[in-house]
This record gives structure tokens, C-alpha cells and sequence, in this order.
């Protein structure tokens, strides 16, 4: 690399063709099946006042505390990257009054970039993908259940079958501090380091989500959020295993499992990839009765989840699936000359214009170059015309596969092709 030249940031790669389709078709399959229960798009900006993350996300997060990309702007507003999308899109619902327009839930599905500065690792970056869902305002463990179905069945779709769906119950308003409390003086009486002691007062839960084994092997005998579940959290919790049972998809409870996140409260989930080291987690959410009126919002009890596009893709990869790349057109016309380059542009465009995928060799290239990057472009047949050609109003038409070669009339061109790619 020379000192003038540049690099992608750190901790972020390019798409680039072929592999950017298989990124594409893979945001596609993981929206599709979201489409297909009624979650309409939405799409709130890539930054937002940096309070809604503060507030809605929860300042004791390592997403807010220590990882978020925040800026001031020139007119002095403080904004930060989104470090994920749920309380945009909360906030998004909130401000078009979307929850007041028609019956609850409301339901909406995204698809975008998110900004978290994490130390980049294989899995790990700081600009990644998420295709998320957020059932706004509704309780009820069939949602819960819809939502989890609908992701598990994304990615069968796609091919993915070797990943394991966790599933836990945070509890409520009513049953939560009380755990809390139980949890907290258990975790006093450990030997743990400055920086996780702030913790139990903070958010002692997320101990429990502590990956290092020092501490993991001091938890063993904490007490467990399942023994202090209040009554309605528990058949609330009950509802939504028998519903994911009847609907087929295999569960691991995990009472262990709380995410990263503050507004977690009852349902709680991850999707698990075992093949694919320390980042393994290749989609998660849970159900977040509090968040709408953390961030000044009625109460609007809801659920989600984000499945992260980047690790699927390393999932589908490690389990061997083919993400084969779709030829990138049918035709490639050569044009010999400069009255050929003419005749071969308006055959392109009126093609394409038929619906069918064409390129042409530009750039003034030799026949073999471009009978070269014809072959290369994937493309069944090639239409080659020059000087002597033009004189008998015909194109040469080249099948890639079988090498065949025969002359078509050039205003029966694009019926010819049309007719041939059917
Ligand atoms: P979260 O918003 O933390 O619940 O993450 C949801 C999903 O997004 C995870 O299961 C990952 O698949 C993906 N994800 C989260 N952080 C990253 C990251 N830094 N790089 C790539 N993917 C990520």
C-alpha cells in the first residue's frame, strides 16, 4: 500500500461482487418470511439524539457506555451512530403515532447497517448488518412465539439447520426486583474485580453473562431468575413453550441466558451458530414491555429481534451450504468498430428494456478481450457484429455453452433472444 492510498476502516470490510449477492439474497430470505405475517418496512435514519441510546438502550450497557459512535454536530446537536435499531424504530412508531392509527401490534420489519465500537475480531465488527422485527404493543405469548418461529424458519430457508434456539424469562416489574435483590447479595459475597463489583449494583444480572471462566466458575449455586418467577410470568412463559413446541421449533431452556441489553423483560431469546467460535450468536431479541415509556412513550408493551446478516452468512458458510452467486447476465454483446458500438448499444438497451440481463464491451477492447469478458460475465450468449456484418443487417449470434455460431437479421435480434432465453 502506498502512503496515498486508503483502506477500509478498521474493523469494517467492503461488499464487493460476487459475494455482496449472496449478502443481498441472504437480507432478502431473512426479511421474507416477515413479509409474509404482516410486518410492513420501516426505515428510521442511521443516527439519532444521543439520549434515545442512553435512555432506551440503558447508560450501563458496554453498547452505550463504551462502544457507541457518538458526534456533535456543527450546530451543536449530540447524535450517535445507531448501535442497534429498536429504539430508533419505538421512537420512529412513537412520533408518526403509528401505534394510534390502526389495531395493535403494530408490526414492522428493518433492514440495516449498525455502528459499535467493538474490538474487531472474525464475526466481530464495527459496522455490521441486522434484519429486525419489533411487534409493537400487544402481550401476548403467540407473539412472542410468531416472532421466534418466524426467524427460525429465515434460516431453514436459507439452509441453515444446525443452529440452537435459547430461550429464558427475565420477569417482570413485579418479579424482577426481587431476584435482583437475591442476586445482588449473592454476588457481593464473590471475589470479582473492581470493574464487575460496579456491575451488581448497576445491572447484576449481566454478570450472570459473564464469559470468563474465573468468574463462571463462582456462579455456580447463584440463584436463578426461573425459582422467582411470579405466577403470571410463569404461565406466560409456559404459553409461549407450547406454542414454539406446537409450531415445531426446537428450544434449549437457558435460565442462565439475559442479553446485553437493559429493556429486556419476560421472553428473552438467542440464536446460536456452534460452528462459528466466540461470536456465535447469530440472532437474538426479546420481549420489552418498558422501553416505550423509558423513552417518553405510553405503555406499549412489544417484543423483536435483530438477526445479525454478517455472522448467517459465516453460519451458512461454515455449515457448507452453496451460496452460488446468479450469472450476472444473459447476453454480452461485442461490437466490432465504432458503427457497430451503435447498432449493439440500442440492441442492449431495447433487451433490457424487454427484461433481460445485458452488458456490452466498452471501452474499445480487441474481439479476443472481449470474447474473453463475455465468457466471464456468465452469460449464455454472446452477439458479436462488425464492419461486415452491418453491411448484411445481421448479428452473429455465439451460444457460450455449445460454441455454435449463427448469424441472426439484427431487427429480429432482441424477439430472437427473447424467444431463446425463455
Ligand atoms: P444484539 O443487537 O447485540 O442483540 O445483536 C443481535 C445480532 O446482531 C447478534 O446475534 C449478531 O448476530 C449480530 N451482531 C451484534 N454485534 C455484532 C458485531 N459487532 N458484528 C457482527 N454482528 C453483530
Amino acid at each position: 500500500m502506498s502512503s496515498n492510498s486508503f483502506t477500509a476502516p478498521k474493523g469494517t470490510y467492503d461488499l464487493i461482487p460476487p459475494e455482496s449477492e449472496t449478502v443481498l439474497a441472504v437480507r432478502e430470505a431473512l426479511a421474507a418470511p416477515l413479509r409474509r405475517a404482516g410486518y410492513g418496512y420501516i426505515e428510521p435514519p442511521v443516527f439519532e439524539d444521543v439520549r434515545l441510546f442512553a435512555r432506551g438502550v440503558g447508560e450501563s450497557t458496554d453498547i452505550v457506555s463504551k462502544e457507541m459512535y457518538t458526534l456533535t454536530t456543527k450546530g451543536g446537536d449530540e447524535l450517535a451512530l445507531r448501535p442497534e435499531s429498536t429504539a430508533s424504530v419505538l421512537r420512529a412508531v412513537l412520533q408518526s403515532n403509528l401505534h394510534r392509527q390502526g389495531s395493535l401490534p403494530v408490526k414492522v420489519w428493518y433492514s440495516g447497517s449498525q455502528y459499535r465500537y467493538e474490538r474487531p475480531q472474525a464475526g466481530r465488527y464495527r459496522q455490521f448488518w441486522q434484519v429486525g422485527a419489533e411487534a409493537v404493543g400487544a402481550e401476548d405469548p403467540a407473539l412472542d412465539a410468531e416472532l421466534i418461529t418466524l426467524a427460525a424458519d429465515a434460516y431453514r430457508s436459507l439452509g441453515l439447520n444446525d443452529f440452537r434456539v435459547l430461550l429464558n424469562s427475565l420477569g417482570d416489574r413485579t418479579c424482577r426486583p426481587v431476584y435482583r435483590t437475591a442476586l445482588q447479595e449473592f454476588l457481593r459475597g464473590l471475589d470479582l474485580d473492581e470493574d464487575t463489583r460496579r456491575r451488581i449494583d448497576i445491572n447484576p444480572l449481566r454478570v450472570l453473562d459473564d464469559k470468563r471462566e474465573a468468574v463462571q466458575a463462582q456462579l455456580t449455586g447463584a440463584p436463578m431468575l426461573a425459582d422467582y418467577l411470579c405466577e403470571d410470568c410463569k404461565a406466560y412463559h409456559e404459553q409461549v413453550r407450547t406454542l414454539l413446541t406446537a409450531a415445531g421449533v426446537e428450544f434449549t431452556d437457558d435460565p442462565k441466558l439475559v442479553r446485553g441489553l437493559d429493556y429486556y423483560t419476560r421472553t428473552t431469546f438467542e440464536f446460536v451458530y456452534d460452528g462459528l467460535g466466540a461470536q456465535s450468536a447469530v440472532g437474538g431479541g426479546g420481549r420489552y414491555d418498558g422501553l416505550s415509556e423509558m423513552i417518553g412513550g405510553p405503555a406499549l408493551p412489544s417484543v423483536g429481534w435483530a438477526l445479525g446478516v454478517d455472522r448467517t452468512v459465516l453460519a451458512l458458510k461454515a455449515e457448507g451450504v452453496e451460496l452460488s452467486a446468479p450469472a450476472r447476465v444473459d447476453v454480452y454483446a461485442v461490437p466490432m468498430g465504432e458503427q457497430a458500438r451503435g447498432v449493439l448499444f440500442e440492441a442492449v438497451t431495447a433487451l433490457r428494456r424487454e427484461g433481460l440481463s445485458a452488458d456490452l464491451s466498452f471501452g474499445g477492447r480487441g474481439v479476443k478481450g472481449a470474447m474473453k469478458a463475455a465468457d466471464r460475465s456468465g452469460a449464455r450468449y454472446a452477439v458479436v457484429v462488425g464492419d461486415r456484418d452491418l453491411v448484411d443487417g445481421v448479428a452473429q449470434l455465439k451460444d457460450l455453452q455449445s460454441g455454435d455460431q449463427t448469424p441472426v437479421a439484427l431487427d429480429a435480434l432482441v424477439t430472437t433472444l427473447k424467444e431463446k432465453l425463455k
